[in-house]
């Protein structure tokens, strides 16, 4: 009877430790991978991914990685002469175009690029004409050179992908 008691005991105690192991596992939870494809993005392929590399040294919980061959994109990139603009059809996915109406005014690409990226990560445009805030976009002046999302725009992202049942409607977003 007592070894039988011992015995529960012990069980319980391997329970309670598989339990608080599956509680702890989110935080080290592997990043969610969003693969982008730029090969559209024709003169503006490096401002892409000088966009992305932005956002993988600012969050935790979503990489964005070029697009591998025979695997279908999470986001595809394009240039137009149009504005900078995004099409978000759910969270971490649709598409975006790198503007030539916006680089010929002087706006700095790799600012438009982590913006524009910021929208498909599930940030919305925040006209605060600040150039600390990374989603004021247009705006903040020509001469802003700010490609960094600040804290609250990262830990927003972060927040976002922490969860896979986020839902994020989908948006039309237009830098100007
Ligand atoms: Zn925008």
């Amino acid at each position: 009877m007592l070894i039988r008691k011992f015995a529960a005991a012990v069980f319980a105690a391997l329970a309670l430790g598989g339990v608080q192991a599956v509680t702890a596992a989110p935080a080290t939870a592997a990043p969610r991978i969003l693969y982008y494809d730029a090969s559209q993005a024709q003169e503006f392929k490096a401002v892409v991914d000088q966009g992305a590399q932005i956002w993988n040294n600012s969050v935790t919980n979503v990489r964005l990685l070029p697009v591998t061959a025979g695997r279908t994109p999470n986001i595809r990139v394009y240039a137009d002469n149009g504005w900078p603009r995004a099409y978000t059809s759910s969270l971490g996915n649709g598409s975006w175009y790198m503007g030539r109406q916006a680089v010929n005014q002087g706006y700095h690409p790799p600012r438009i690029a982590a913006h524009e990226f910021g929208h498909l990560l599930g940030l919305p445009d925040r006209r605060t004409g600040l150039c600390t805030d990374l989603m004021s976009g247009s705006s903040a002046p020509v001469s802003c050179t700010n490609p960094n999302p600040n804290a609250t725009e990262a830990r927003t992202v972060n927040t976002r992908f922490a969860s896979a049942s986020v839902a994020v409607p989908s948006k039309v977003y237009v830098w100007q």
